[in-house]
């Protein structure tokens, strides 16, 4: 099902003050509250009332949705949990590219999938996420493809294969017999309570090395700092943020890596201007072809279009081209449309001929 736009669920203006929006959204809950009303479609009614009012009540949301429509707040992700705990991105919901090295060396066509709830993002002591910003034109973003950034992280120690040993030899932990957690007893207001902890011997990872590697010191990772493709969906927008799964620091002592983050920048473009996964466009066409009709070639980020200019157009007509928009995220190649208005273009200057011409069509 097509989604409302979501000012029309809330039958108010889109400048609508907020107290004009609650004051909206009071009214309809009340309407189509399932409590109180039991006719078909009352509570699909009032979940979308629920849903329009999540996004725009929320000024960082309201925002996003009036540049990009429902593209732009489909990252808000609402109500459908997962990520709580993720709090470096101003809520915004990360589009999983999957796993790094499938997506980086070519492992296959997975493409990018919404990856919400996604548990077991990384254990308690593996490498932590980094986070980098990629700034792309507005004509880069609409084609993607592969770029290349320097990231600075913590890779496995070659020397000793991320066990942090020089001679290979890992131990199982006196203290915590390989559980990586401590009973600690704590003082509380409450008294003394035992909690179990990240054992204070091996720091949680339930190992114990003699002989440190003289390379990496024990910890099992180094510093590095390397290039790193990425892969960048076609029809990116700006603010989106890619998690690549496995792209971050490698972990301590052979344990699992971080995820790297990649939030996207779009330029401007003086040309087009996007609207979800619309682009909008003005076209010139002189005031003979408006009367008579003719054809005028249009530019859109899926190349030349050839538009027919329907004779007695006025200025300001909209003219639809549909498939000639953004790259639909997901969309398997699809593409949203493209909507050009006209200019007609009055001649400032005329010659003699032409002068002569136009007076003797004002006598018409
Ligand atoms: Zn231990
Ligand atoms: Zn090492």
């Amino acid at each position: 099902m097509e989604k409302r736009d979501y000012y029309e669920v809330l039958g108010v203006d889109k400048k609508a003050t907020q107290s004009e929006l609650k004051k909206a959204y009071r009214n309809l809950v009340k309407k189509y509250h399932p409590d109180s009303n039991k006719n078909d479609g009352a509570e699909e009614k009032f979940k979308e009332v629920q849903e329009a009012y999540e996004i725009l009540s929320d000024e960082s949301k309201r925002s996003a949705y009036d540049q990009y429509g429902h593209a732009g707040t489909a990252g808000f992700n609402p109500g459908a949990g997962g990520y709580s705990d993720f709090s470096g991105f101003d809520g915004n919901t990360p589009f999983d590219m999957g796993d790094i090295f499938s997506s980086f060396f070519g492992g296959g066509n997975q493409g990018f999938d919404f990856g919400f709830g996604n548990s077991g993002r990384r254990q308690a002591q593996g490498g932590a996420d980094i986070r980098y910003r990629v700034r792309l034109k507005f004509d880069e973003a609409m084609e993607g493809g592969e770029y290349e950034i320097q990231v600075q992280r913590d890779e496995t120690c070659e020397h000793c294969e991320g066990t942090g040993s020089e001679d290979g030899k890992v131990e199982t932990c006196s203290v915590c017999h390989g559980s990586g957690q401590e009973r600690q007893v704590r003082n509380t207001i409450l008294g003394q309570i035992a909690v179990m902890g990240v054992c204070s011997k091996c720091k949680g990872t339930g190992k114990s090395i003699k002989n440190e590697c003289k390379v990496c010191g024990g910890s099992g990772v180094n510093a590095t700092s390397e290039k790193v493709k990425v892969k960048i969906p076609a029809g990116a927008y700006d603010g989106m943020i890619l998690r690549f799964r496995g792209g971050g620091n490698a972990g301590n002592n052979g344990s699992a890596h971080g995820d790297l983050y990649v939030e996207i920048e779009v330029e401007t473009s003086s040309k087009f201007e996007r609207r979800g996964n619309d682009i909008y466009s003005d076209v010139d066409i002189p005031i003979y072809m408006a009367v008579l009709g003719g054809k005028v070639d249009v530019d859109t980020v899926a190349g030349n279009v050839v538009l027919k200019i329907p004779n007695g157009t006025q200025s300001g007509s909209i003219f639809r081209l549909k498939g000639k928009g953004a790259y639909i995220l997901n969309g398997e190649g699809k593409r949203g449309d493209h909507y050009v208005r006209i200019n007609i273009h009055v001649p400032g200057k005329l010659n003699r001929k032409e002068k002569e011409l136009w007076e003797e069509l004002s006598k018409v």
